[in-house]
């Protein structure tokens, strides 16, 4: 009988833990040519799929959107139809931007910039209501960042990447654990001009170190 316990009690945490990752509810049209009228709910799991793995800097956009959509759509389906995002260059950042927004660099609703306050800025396209939204002082771990920029320069060693693989991790329980609004910072910026750059040359930095060899 304790066992079952025990078993239930694993569920019942497991169920909890997995309940503490944002889910998105959206809405988009339903064919090619269709009406908006298709709403579907979008996980951490489609997000994962879509960028190719799990990362501390996944989960920071997508609370981070999360925060700001409670502004632009509050109790509402995101619509991905009426929505531009600029957003920080990061390989994580920008994959939630263009997936949970709908914002792509071909129609004008996406584009990255450094220039700017926050990890994104958000538009709603029918009343121009835009949001800024920053990841608060010290919630991130000082050592992620900066062995970070020795794994960007391809100087850190096999065990030290899982090292920071682990650092990542950690601070990835401690987001989905914690409470977003103490986590990040939404402002509105009036009358904001959307002033698109072109540039393309960033470093995919989530690729330097794809031959790196195993930790022994
Ligand atoms: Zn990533």
């Amino acid at each position: 009988m304790k066992f079952y316990w025990l078993l239930l009690l694993l569920a019942v945490a497991s169920c909890n833990t997995s309940k503490k990752f944002p889910e998105f509810e959206t809405i988009d049209t339903d064919f090619s040519k269709g009406r908006l009228n298709h709403k579907q709910t979008v996980t951490i799991n489609d997000l994962e799929k879509f960028h190719g793995h799990l990362c501390d800097g996944l989960v920071v956009g997508a609370l981070a959107t999360q925060e700001a959509m409670k502004v632009l759509y509050s109790n509402q389906a995101i619509d991905r139809t009426n929505l531009r995002i600029i957003s920080k260059p990061s390989p994580c950042l920008t994959d939630v931007a263009i997936y949970l927004t709908g914002g792509r660099y071909q129609f004008n609703t996406f584009y990255v910039d450094t220039d700017f306050e926050g990890l994104y800025i958000i538009q709603r396209i029918d009343d121009l209501k835009t949001v800024t939204v920053s990841l608060n002082k010290g919630v991130k771990p000082t050592a992620i960042d900066s062995l970070g920029n020795i794994a960007i320069q391809q100087n850190l060693s096999p065990c030290e990447i899982d090292n920071l693989r682990k650092l990542e991790d950690d601070f990835t329980q401690t987001l989905i654990q914690s409470d977003p609004t103490k986590l990040f910072t939404v402002k509105e910026i009036p009358n904001f001009q959307w002033s698109p750059k072109t540039k393309n040359d960033y470093l995919k930095i989530d690729i330097l170190n794809k031959n790196l060899l195993d930790c022994k």
